[in-house]
């Protein structure tokens, strides 16, 4: 295993560092971010290692999906914040510090703490539509 697959969250996943748990099962581990965001801020993670949301096994996918409302209700439930976002990151230049897959619930409260995002949006053109659209999905296998 390179030394950037080992990442922290495999050394918290085989039990060689501390966290604070709030979910297990066979594929997935839910615990505190160590720099919340804000009160309740989580994390998702698969047990199995991958870099990138990508090349995630279609197991570890299913089960990431199956829990993730879970325990944003859990979380919701904990917390009383009524909103959250869940984040998930790819990529250096997307903000990914951790190349082990992991997806961020961040609850949002009401004294407007939680996930601050720039959202730099522009009208979609429709001929770029046409051909992106086509692209994406001529890509799918
Ligand atoms: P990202 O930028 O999406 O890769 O986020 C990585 C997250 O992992 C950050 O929010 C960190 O605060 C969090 N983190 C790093 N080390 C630990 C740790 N030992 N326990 C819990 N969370 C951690």
């Amino acid at each position: 295993m390179s030394q950037r697959a080992d990442t922290i969250f495999a050394k918290i996943i085989r039990g060689e560092l501390p966290c604070h748990r709030v979910y297990e099962d066979d594929l997935v581990l839910a615990f505190l971010d160590i720099f919340p965001i804000s009160r309740g801020h989580t994390l998702v993670v698969p047990k199995r290692a991958a870099a990138t949301l990508d090349v995630l096994d279609d197991d570890s996918s299913a089960a990431i999906g199956r829990v993730l409302p879970k325990i944003s209700r859990a979380v919701l439930a904990a917390t009383g914040a009524r909103s959250f976002n869940v984040l998930q990151n790819n990529g250096a230049d997307a903000h990914q510090a951790v190349f082990h897959v992991h997806f961020h619930i961040i609850p949002h409260y009401d004294d407007g703490s939680g996930l601050g995002i720039g959202w730099n949006a522009s009208k979609l053109q429709t001929d770029e539509a046409v051909k992106i659209a086509a692209s994406i999905a001529g890509k799918l296998s």
